[in-house]
């Protein structure tokens, strides 16, 4: 990695002190982790009008003290609020945005605050990307998922009825503020989703992090009760998720190297979630994508994570495998989007925190692997 993200204690929260971490782009900026962060968003927000874009879901939990704080600092607010779920992503929704960002009166020295999941990350951030020709965003994200890896990076986009993610432009936000009391609130599905990826994280740049997956989060994720973690271990383990997504991300802004990584467990996972007509959620698809990619890189000598992968699996308990035959599997693994020229093109983990693009995997081994994770889980 070229240019390190750097790592810094930032102002003190009732609670927790809050962390931040700066993604190196041109120009920086900072990824701050805290609890009460909604409260001190009118600190950190300067433009005097904003619009917060958020689902009705949120809305009703968080948005109100975020626009109470920023109101009461003299700031003018409108709330836009579309429908929870990723039917909102798409093209009416958009239109909807865009059109009330006008009646709003926002303009170019206004600013977007998008609060919510990734669902909402990603369309107010089209929306910021495309209004007036762009308007500063800034990231307020409420899941597990949206903290660590959605809010950062600047993706955002839209999907269409012909595919997911298919219209879209990087646009970085002006700062992503992740309150991490938000997630008291997250149902235990959602929590799972976070986790998943979380464990991906933590074999990308910090093997710690699984083993505090797994400490703290688990049980709450696998629905055995309420979030049993302190906001301080909360900030600490979202901090430093943050921090190895912000490291790729400055090193590789517009995906054509190493943020090809994140990808860990995801060519088996869109597969599933496709040949499986999206019965399976894509963090149940992702931990399924996850064991697949330990038994790959097992069976070709590299690190042997299958133990360690299979026991969170199994605390997790995600939805069943789906009944699909391998054969079914191939051709959406052969055009998920890391394939080039037909090939199947696997993240496999070659060490932990050291990861492999491996193209040349034969169909014989994709298929025993499969195998494998079919005795595992079934
Ligand atoms: P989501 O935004 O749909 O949120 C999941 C559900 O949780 C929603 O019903 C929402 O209302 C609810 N919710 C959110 N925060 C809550 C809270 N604090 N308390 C209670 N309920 C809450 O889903 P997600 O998993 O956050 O994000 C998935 C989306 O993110 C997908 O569209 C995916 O394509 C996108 N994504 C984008 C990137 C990127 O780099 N831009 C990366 C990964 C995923």
């Amino acid at each position: 990695m070229t240019e390190p993200a750097t790592a810094s204690t930032g102002p003190r929260q009732p609670g927790a002190p809050a962390r931040s971490v700066t993604v190196q782009l041109s120009p920086p900026y900072d990824v701050v982790v805290g609890a009460g962060l909604l409260e001190e968003a009118p600190r950190l927000v300067p433009q005097a009008a904003v619009a917060v874009v958020t689902d009705d879901t949120v809305g009703e939990l968080h948005a109100r003290r975020l626009v109470a704080a920023l109101e009461a600092t003299g700031k003018r607010v409108a709330t836009i609020t579309v429908p929870p779920g990723e039917a909102s992503k798409g093209l009416a929704t958009y239109g909807r945005v865009v059109r009330e960002l006008a009646a709003a009166g926002i303009g170019r020295d206004g600013a977007v605050l998008a609060l919510g999941g990734g669902v909402v990350g990603d369309l107010g951030g089209f929306a910021a990307a495309t209004y007036l020709r762009g308007v500063p965003v800034y990231q307020l994200p409420t899941t597990l998922l949206a903290m660590i890896d959605a809010s950062i990076g600047g993706k955002t986009g839209l999907d269409l009825p012909e595919g997911k993610n298919l219209v879209g432009a990087f646009w970085q936000p002006r700062a992503v503020l992740a309150d991490v009391r938000t997630l008291r609130t997250l149902p235990a599905r959602e929590l799972r989703q976070g986790v998943a990826e979380l464990v991906k994280t933590g074999y990308i740049g910090d093997l710690g992090l699984v083993g505090e997956a797994a400490r703290l989060l688990v049980p709450a994720a696998a629905g055995q009760g309420s979030l049993n973690a302190s906001e301080a271990e909360l900030v600490e383990l979202v901090a430093r998720a943050a921090a190895v997504k912000t490291r790729i991300v400055s090193e590789d802004p517009h995906e054509a190297g190493v943020r090809a990584y994140l990808n860990l467990g995801h060519t088996l996972a869109h597969a599933l979630e496709a040949a499986s007509g999206l019965a399976l959620s894509h963090g149940d698809a992702v931990l399924y994508g996850l064991l697949y990619a330990a038994l790959l890189g097992r069976a070709r000598g590299m690190a042997d994570v299958v133990d360690e992968v299979d026991r969170l699996v199994g605390q997790l308990r995600p939805d069943p495998l789906p009944d699909v035959a391998f054969d079914a599997l191939v051709p959406y693994m052969a055009r998920d989007k890391k394939a080039r020229a037909g090939r199947v093109r696997f993240v496999l983990i070659a060490e932990p925190e050291r990861l492999e693009l491996v193209d040349d995997l034969t169909e014989a081994e994709l298929r025993a692997a499969w195998g494998a994770l079919e005795e595992l889980v079934r």
